[in-house]
């Protein structure tokens, strides 16, 4: 049977080959057919159905606070039709900008316009990259009604089919229409009369020709020509459409000199920073897009941050002085990981400092916000708060070779042995970096790392120790949701902007352990431990506790201070996007008053009302803590010979070890701190603490700092005057200094190259050591 089929065929073929004059009937009713289908094709292209343009297009979600109040409504999601244009009231200067913009052969093809295409891809060519659609306002339409997203060909083609149909059901006038109240003109704004609204205080039928023209240049790139960000470009281009406008010579040159006056606040903008973030990070999920809530709600509160842009604003004169234009805060409740504030910049819509930027999920460099990890992974580690570490000039090899990275205080000064309670809550660098060298700063990354860090990317390498001092960049989300581990006994949070119905922060990781959050809550909150660096009565005391931690990074840019009780965690960033310097500011009087009063207002929303007085500490001690008398200076269990003596909590399971250092009338120092102590503690000072140094007999002249052939780095996270090298004799009588034979003063700021420094003392004796600052 096969056989015969085959057969068959092949001798109609072949007689259809040899006798072609008489099979013509056939072959006219094949290319009927084809004609016919290709008719069909056609008709099905320009007839065939539409995706339904109903009202969810025109609407977008309604993002509510935690309490149903309206933070943003995007666009007439309930009735709202003043914000819209019908095609019978379309004006003029608008649909004349939008054509010369957009599609300058609109009213006369079909849907597509293959010249425009054509010479889109010339320019692509050329370009070697696309810089050009070609795309009609129709297959704009087209591919806001399909919401494609993706720029494959398949997608273009369905657009393409869809706008032929658009061109079918409706006249030029109609889809102009759907146009101008579908498109995006940047800043979450659709539509042309919100827009108008928002950009210029008015409706689109009052717009100037200027102005016609710049909004008409807006949806083509929202983003790029966003005139809240870069007033330039989107001006740049503005000019361009004035000038394919068809507009007399005289009005063309009066749009041309117009100055664009945009209208500030012309819509609410609380929190649209956190609003671009909730629309960037929860909006564009395929579950969201489908089920196309009418309404949203979040964890913001929005009296709250009422009080949070109200605290910058009354602090603005303050940072203006300091050169600092931009303010970023954010709220984090520590029980459910929800944000309850959140401001990127203080003004958002601030265009000439990069208002719309959100500061909050910016990286920069956050200084000593980073050294209680140091700590935390020290204490991990099994040092506890009593630990000694020296404050001493010291010098720490490099990944680079030859390099030698001499770190320094804040202040230029060193304190000899320093209990981690102390360098903690004073931030001192020399000591922070000292702890670093011990740990490896490859332990330290893959605690930041584990704390959700994500941006440090390098290797430990490339960071080295700076780590610690906040070289490497993170931004103040990441603070404050790792800062919130320790508020919550060492367990990490995970942060949401969505409100739940069941508030729940399931399956979270012990990032550190219970103790380990209780000694960095414990010394953070100590404003006594802190009082030799940053004084008392400042902004960062409270009536109530409060953990706190300041940062200043690299040539005074950024400015930090990050703190939390049990209830809250509170941050504030204070800087420039620009990255210029601030003048004068350090985490003191930038970001720490806005600290201040924002950490108020949030306590006084957690609890009803502020807990003055009220002294519970934030975490209460684990039950493997305890505590203990030690001795102040060696941080050891007190002999009798101690001067002073103070409590510390310390583990449990801690083998005591009694001070060495005190003896009967004198101090044994370790070797690590005798060139110190004999060069510092010379001083008035010291004999007033009772301290005598053991020194069997007095050199000469002896210098005590620099030591013979030490390299200095100058470091780049402090400012240029606090570079000093302290220069320090062991003598008799007054010394003076000279460097390469120069008359110095003691504290000589250092400038590199190779130097001799000499010390000459009243009766004339010398001494010189030479050192080395890169
Ligand atoms: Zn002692």
């Amino acid at each position: 049977m096969n056989r015969r089929v085959i057969l068959s065929r092949e001798d109609g073929e072949g007689s259809s080959e040899v006798r072609g004059g008489r099979s013509f009937a056939p072959l006219r009713m094949t290319l009927g057919a084809a004609i016919i289908a290709l008719i069909a094709c056609a008709l099905y292209l320009r007839l065939g159905p539409l995706p339904a343009i109903n009202d969810a297009h025109f609407q977008s979600t309604t993002i509510l606070d935690r309490n149903g109040e309206v933070l943003y409504e995007p666009l007439a999601a309930s009735g709202n039709r003043a914000l819209w244009v019908t095609a019978d009231k379309l004006p003029p200067l608008v649909v004349e900008a939008t054509i010369a913009a957009e599609d300058r052969r609109f009213l006369r093809h079909i849907g597509v316009d293959p010249l425009a295409v054509a010479r889109a891809m010339l320019h692509n060519i050329r370009a070697r990259r696309v810089v050009e659609g070609g795309s009609t306002i129709t297959q704009q339409v087209a591919k806001l009604v399909l919401q494609s997203r993706d720029r494959s060909l398949r997608s273009k083609l369905r657009e393409t089919v869809v706008a032929l149909r658009l061109e079918h059901r409706y006249d030029k006038r109609q889809i102009l229409a759907m146009y101008l109240n579908l498109a995006p003109y940047g800043n979450r704004i659709n539509g042309i009369a919100r827009a108008s609204r928002t950009y210029f205080g008015c409706a689109p039928a009052n717009l100037t020709a200027a102005q016609a023209a710049f909004l008409a240049s807006l949806p083509q790139r929202p983003s790029a020509f966003n005139p809240l960000r870069d007033p330039g470009k989107a001006r740049a281009r503005q000019q361009l459409v004035l000038a394919r406008m068809n507009l007399p010579r005289l009005e063309y040159q009066h749009a041309r000199a117009e100055r664009l006056r945009f209208a500030k606040n012309a819509q609410p903008a609380l929190a649209m920073h956190f609003i671009e973030q909730v629309v960037k990070r929860v909006g564009v999920s395929p579950a969201w897009r489908a089920g196309r809530p009418p309404s949203v709600r979040t964890t913001l509160d929005a009296d709250l941050q009422r009080a949070v842009v109200g605290i910058v604003q009354a602090h603005r004169a303050d940072l203006v002085r300091h050169g600092a234009h931009s303010a970023a805060v954010a709220v984090l409740d520590n029980a459910t990981g929800e944000w309850l504030a959140w401001e990127g910049s203080g003004d958002y819509f601030d265009d000439g400092f990069g208002g719309a930027i959100d500061g909050v999920t910016t990286p920069r460099q956050p200084g000593s916000t980073l050294k209680p990890f140091t700590y935390a992974l020290a204490f991990e580690d099994g040092e506890t708060p009593a630990t000694v570490i020296a404050d001493v000039p010291s010098n720490f090899p490099t990944a680079e070779q030859g390099v030698i990275y001499t770190p320094r205080n804040y202040d230029g000064r060193f304190r000899g042995p320093l209990r981690i309670r102390a360098a903690l809550a004073g931030s001192e660098n020399v000591p922070a970096v000292a702890m670093l060298a011990k740990l490896g700063p490859e332990a330290l990354l893959r605690l930041l790392r584990n704390a959700g860090f994500n941006d440090l990317q390098r290797t430990a390498d490339y960071y080295g120790l700076g780590l610690t001092l906040g070289d490497a960049e993170v931004t103040l989300e990441q603070l404050i949701t790792a800062y919130a581990a320790f508020a919550r006994n060492g367990k990490q949070v995970r942060t949401t902007m969505l409100l739940a119905a069941q508030p729940s922060n399931p399956a979270t990781r012990q990032l550190l352990s219970a103790k380990t959050a209780f000694f960095i809550t414990d010394i953070l909150s100590d404003p006594e431990a802190r009082a030799y660096a940053f004084g008392t009565g400042g902004s960062l005391d409270f009536p109530f506790p409060v953990a706190v931690k300041t940062g200043t990074s690299q040539s005074y840019r950024d400015n930090w201070t990050i703190g939390y009780t049990k209830d809250v965690t509170v941050g504030v960033w204070v800087g420039n996007f620009d990255r210029r310097e601030l003048r004068g500011s350090s985490g003191m009087t930038g970001a720490a008053p806005i600290f201040h009063g924002v950490m108020l207002a949030a306590m006084q929303r957690a609890r009803g009302r502020l807990p003055v007085g009220d002294s519970t500490p934030i975490l209460a001690p684990p039950p493997d803590v305890e505590p203990v008398e030690i001795c102040t200076l060696s941080g050891l269990r007190p002999s009798p010979w101690c001067e002073s003596v103070r409590k510390e909590w310390l583990p449990v399971s801690d083998v005591p070890r009694f001070c060495s250092w005190h003896h009967d009338g004198s101090i044994d120092w370790p070797a690590e701190y005798r060139t110190w102590a004999r060069s510092t503690l010379g001083t008035a000072t010291a004999e007033a603490s009772g301290r005598h140094i053991k020194t069997s007999h007095r050199a000469a002249l002896q210098i005590a700092n620099p030591a013979d052939g030490a390299t200095y780095l100058i470091d780049p996270t402090l400012r240029l005057e606090f570079q000093t090298l302290r220069l320090r004799a062991v003598a008799p009588t007054r010394v003076s200094w000279f460097i390469d034979d120069r008359r110095v003063d003691p504290e000589w700021p250092l400038a590199r190259g190779t130097h001799l420094v000499t010390a000459v003392d009243e009766e004339g004796r010398r001494e010189s050591v030479r050192i080395f600052v890169k």
